[in-house]
């Protein structure tokens, strides 16, 4: 065989190759009409070569956002450069169906693009070539770890029972209040909230109807909070509430309502019906606490008041 017939041979094998590999290839001139169009694309489109060919590749696919990358096009052939579309950055450049049914998790094939110059014999660039390579697998592992992650981060900071921040998170919130406090002043009230003999709830209709106590209450108290106001479970039946922009005398009309609303709370179980009663501790943030620690202890000898003048109610901790 003569070497240019090896040479035409080794051609027709390339490009029986690059029609059945597994990337997306297509060739666009500078208006930006398909000149190749390799079988991956005439698959995943449903658009077959003949019919892709010649049309511009916004009328074949007109959801393509063109300003943008008829911008990236251009550039590729002005500057003789190559640019990469990142799956992370666009998750996909054509909507292609994502081959996931086990999962279900993509929809939507996840791509990354690669534009290249194609330049011809005599250095001029007229040719874009786009290489498509389906990352579904990558995309959606990364997606279902981050999930995973932010899913844990969420419990790690959640109480399972009552569903709201838990301990953990009330010391920092505790702390980062405290600091703005110092930082720019202002009005912040710290409530601590306890129910009233609930050993004896326990005592008389098991633990599992004390946990729905619990869970009862809790809903009240996140029910009652406004937008920017902070409510967790600081361990047991105890209860930190923060309330920005909030004075003393604030936070008692707040405090009562609460405590009204608690106290007329009927929870019903199988067989009887239950009402609790709470007792809140308040202590407004002023320049004689030291620290956020200090700023509790006043919250919880407030309570403690509260409890010693026989419970459901509020105490608002004095100044000195
Ligand atoms: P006081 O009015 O002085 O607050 O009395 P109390 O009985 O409410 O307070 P005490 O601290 O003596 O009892 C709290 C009880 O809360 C004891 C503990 O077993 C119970 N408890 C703590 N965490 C849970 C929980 O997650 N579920 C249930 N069911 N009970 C809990
Ligand atoms: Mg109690
Ligand atoms: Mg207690």
């Amino acid at each position: 065989m003569s070497s240019n017939a090896e040479d035409m041979m080794e051609l027709h094998w390339l490009f029986d190759m690059l029609q059945h590999i597994d990337v997306g290839l297509v060739v666009l001139n500078e208006k930006y009409e398909i000149k190749l169009w390799n079988s991956f694309m005439e698959n995943h489109s449903g658009v077959s070569s003949s019919i892709a060919k010649e049309q511009s590749l916004f009328s074949v696919f007109p959801d393509i956002n063109s300003n943008w990358l008829e911008r990236k096009l251009d550039n590729v052939i002005a500057l003789r450069t190559s640019i990469f579309i990142s799956w992370e950055q666009r998750p996909h450049l054509f909507p292609f169906k994502g081959y996931r049914p086990i999962t279900g998790m993509a929809d939507k094939m996840f791509q990354n693009v690669a534009l290249r110059p194609i330049t011809n014999a005599d250095g001029s660039v007229k040719y874009v070539c786009m290489v498509i390579y389906d990352v579904t697998d990558v995309a959606t592992n990364k997606e279902s770890l981050s999930n995973a992650n932010s899913k844990l981060d969420f419990l790690s900071k959640m109480d399972s029972l009552t569903h709201l921040p838990n301990r953990g998170s009330v010391d920092k919130k505790l702390t980062s209040a405290f600091e703005q406090f110092t930082r720019d002043g202002g009005s912040y009230s710290l409530v601590m909230a306890d129910i009233d003999y609930f050993k004896k709830v326990n005592d008389q209709y098991g633990h599992p109807v004390g946990d729905l106590v619990l869970q009862e209450v809790s809903k009240v108290l996140s029910l009652s909070i406004r937008k920017t106001d902070f409510v967790g479970r600081y361990g047991g039946e105890e209860f930190i509430i923060f309330l920005p922009n909030t004075d003393a005398a604030g936070a008692l009309f707040f405090c009562e309502s609460v405590r009204k609303k608690v106290a007329d709370l009927k929870i019903k179980t199988a067989s009887v019906e239950i009402s609790v009663t709470m007792s809140f501790g308040i202590a407004e943030v002023h320049s004689q606490c030291k620290s956020a620690c200090n700023w509790l202890k006043v919250a919880d000898e407030a309570l403690y008041k509260a409890k010693e003048n026989g419970r459901n109610q509020s105490v608002v901790a004095s100044k000195s």
